[in-house]
């Protein structure tokens, strides 16, 4: 089979949301930045976690998954926030703007009504802070139909922890492996 995809969120995953009263996590690191489009005058604080550049820099290229950012960062993600951790560059879905008001207009993640049709029937690993029951059935039932299908959903608070990659390495490592012709 195809390599599988990692689809990989950043708010709530690379940049947990702040404490209630305001503070960010200890181990992360404050930035401003500036997202295309911005007006200059009014950059945008985020923290990031150093220690997350190595840790998921060697699973990105080890060739055993196809990293693509699916994040309402969309291009920023390759080049902001990518670069500020030291990952290797790769993909983004460049995902639409919907007019929403919450991230489950339908009961689901948003992001899944433009996922699904450009996965197809690629197994994938998807990490984001944000899936609701509905998305797990949907990655349960894709699953069962012969689709490998894994949601990781880091705590938003905590973001992205070391077990939620081992989790992504383990469910690879199951996997039917490629042919080689
Ligand atoms: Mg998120």
């Amino acid at each position: 089979m195809p390599l599988p995809y990692l689809l990989l969120d950043i708010d709530g995953v690379l940049i947990p949301f702040p404490a209630s009263d305001g503070s960010t996590p200890p181990t992360h690191v404050r930035h401003t930045v500036l997202p295309a489009g911005r007006d200059p005058d009014n950059p945008v604080p985020i923290w990031l976690n150093p220690a997350h550049g190595p840790l998921l820099a060697a699973f990105l290229t080890s060739g055993l998954v196809a990293p693509v950012w699916c994040t309402s960062w969309r291009k920023d993600a390759t080049t902001i926030v990518g670069p500020l951790l030291g990952l290797p560059e790769f993909p983004y879905l460049d995902l639409p703007r919907p007019e929403i008001t919450t991230s489950h207009p339908n009961g689901y993640l948003w992001k899944r009504d433009h996922v699904e049709p450009w996965l197809g029937g690629s197994a994938v690993a998807w990490v984001d802070d944000d899936f609701t029951n509905l998305d797990h059935t949907w990655a349960a039932e894709r699953t069962a139909k012969g689709t490998p299908t894994l949601l990781v959903q880091p705590d938003p608070h905590l973001g992205l922890q070391p077990e939620h990659l081992t989790e992504v390495i383990t469910w690879v490592s199951q996997l039917p492996r490629a042919r080689v012709a």
